[in-house]
This record gives structure tokens, sequence and C-alpha cells, in this order.
């Protein structure tokens, strides 16, 4: 007969939380985040990263183990650190485009705006999954 349960000490730790409320906070997933400060490996953008590094760092975790959870260099993450959690950078304003609509251009005109990147990215990342799935 076997009798399922957990030895003593050998308890799963408590899940974390980066919010039990919301599940974004501005550009930050905070799902995403969760799952990967909980050990589920789940890609993050940088601002992620650094904030589910210093979620992780301020419950006392080390920079090694950070480093493994958030897919990042130790190094990376104390050097984070050091730098006082470094927040994404504001949105670019959008520029003059003579008329034109923003969102249809990519970078060609130089404009760096949310509207005019998002195909860009949206682009490269299917870029990356044919090229993924190729290899595969
Ligand atoms: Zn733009």
């Amino acid at each position: 007969m076997t009798i399922a349960g957990n030895r003593a000490g050998a308890a799963p730790a408590a899940r974390l939380y980066p919010s039990t409320t919301v599940t974004c906070d501005g550009d930050l997933d905070l799902i995403a985040i969760e799952r990967a400060i909980n050990a589920e490996p789940t890609p993050l953008t940088v601002p992620e990263k650094i904030h589910a590094a210093r979620l992780l760092d301020e419950r006392g975790y080390d920079f090694a183990t950070i480093g493994r959870l958030v897919a990042s260099d130790p190094g990376t993450v104390s050097d984070w650190k050091s730098r006082g959690w470094p927040a994404p950078k504001p949105e670019a304003a959008p520029i003059d485009l003579g008329g034109r609509d923003h969102g249809s251009n990519g970078y060609c005109l130089g404009c760096r705006c949310r509207d005019c990147r998002e195909p860009v990215i949206a682009a490269q990342r299917a870029r990356r999954a044919r090229r993924r799935a190729a290899a595969a």
C-alpha cells in the first residue's frame, strides 16, 4: 500500500504571486511573471525579468536562483539590483509622419511609437517561430 504525502521538510514551497488582484501592470504581464517565479519556464520581456528578479530578491532568493528562474545571467541580476531595478524606458511619443498612419510603416520612417513598433515586433516573433519550427 502506498500512502501519498510529503515528508516533513519536503513540502512544496508556497506559490509566489506578483499580484492577487490584477493580471497586468502597464507592459508587464503579471501572469507570465507569476509562472516564471514559480519555476514554470515562461518567456519574459526584459522589463518583466527585472520585475520578477526584484520580487524574488525581496523574498531572499540568491542571484544564481533568480538568474535561473528569469533566464538571465546572475551577474546581470546583480547589476539590475545595483542600479535600483531600472524601470523600462518611457513610451516614445509618435513623430509627425506627414499625415500617414502610424503602424503601417514600421521603423522605415523613424517613428518608434507603440503603434509603429508593434507590427515589427509581431513580424519578428513570427519569423523566430518559423525558424524554431524549421529547426525542430
Ligand atoms: Zn508612430
